[in-house]
């Protein structure tokens, strides 16, 4: 170990730069990815680059490099995190790390910060179905029920904004613009003018 290694660890391992316990609770608190963790800061510092050399779950280390970054304020690090973070989820939601990723995710990465939680939140929504079948996800679903909220949350907006036939036409006899469910081949009044027509395709702008 380098004297500016030495230095980061004793930092890293001030008690006054820890998380709170209560935050911790549920979270694999290994000292080995501790030490993977701020081995890959300080990889990064002078590589702009860092590798999980430990062998650890890919999903769990990003998670926790992002989370040291934000602590350190390492913007830079924190993106790069995500972005190998994305990748990791996108292949490993399947395996059982994944849980202990969404684990470090929502009791480590800040509160209001949607940057991890946005993407296992849309992996998770996506994949639905295969996940619910897991007990282990169904556990962390009681656990973390902010992240059970957000999963829902997510849906219902998604299925909003895909619902089928939702659409804004701006009515071409009063010019106001409505926001309906038209059917293609039905009649439709303008809630404005009452003007009855059955071509509001022509009409559509969003
Ligand atoms: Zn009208």
């Amino acid at each position: 170990m380098t004297p500016w290694q030495r230095l980061y660890y004793s930092i890293l391992r001030h008690p006054a730069n820890r998380r709170p316990k209560e935050a911790d609770s549920g979270v694999i608190t290994l000292e080995e990815v501790d030490d993977a963790v701020a081995e890959a800061m300080i990889h990064f510092m002078y590589h702009f680059d860092y590798n999980n050399t430990q062998g650890i779950s890919t999903m769990v280390f990003n998670a926790q490099v992002y989370c040291l970054a934000d602590q350190y304020m390492m913007a830079a690090l924190k993106h790069l995190a995500k972005d190998k973070f994305e990748a990791a989820i996108k292949t490993g939601w399947a395996m059982d790390d994944f849980l202990l990723a969404v684990d470090v995710v929502y009791s480590s990465s800040p509160e209001g910060d949607r940057g991890l939680r946005d993407l296992v939140v849309g992996v998770s929504g996506d994949n639905l179905e295969k996940l619910l079948k897991n007990v282990g996800f169904q556990n962390l679903l009681s656990e973390k029920p902010k992240f059970a909220a957000d999963i829902i949350i997510s849906g219902v907006s998604k299925k909003a904004s895909s619902k089928d036939g939702v659409h804004t036409y701006r009515c071409p006899s009063c010019g106001k613009n409505i926001k309906i469910e038209w059917q293609e081949g039905s009649y439709f009044y303008c809630v404005h003018c009452s003007a009855r027509r059955m071509d509001w395709a022509s009409y559509r702008i969003v």
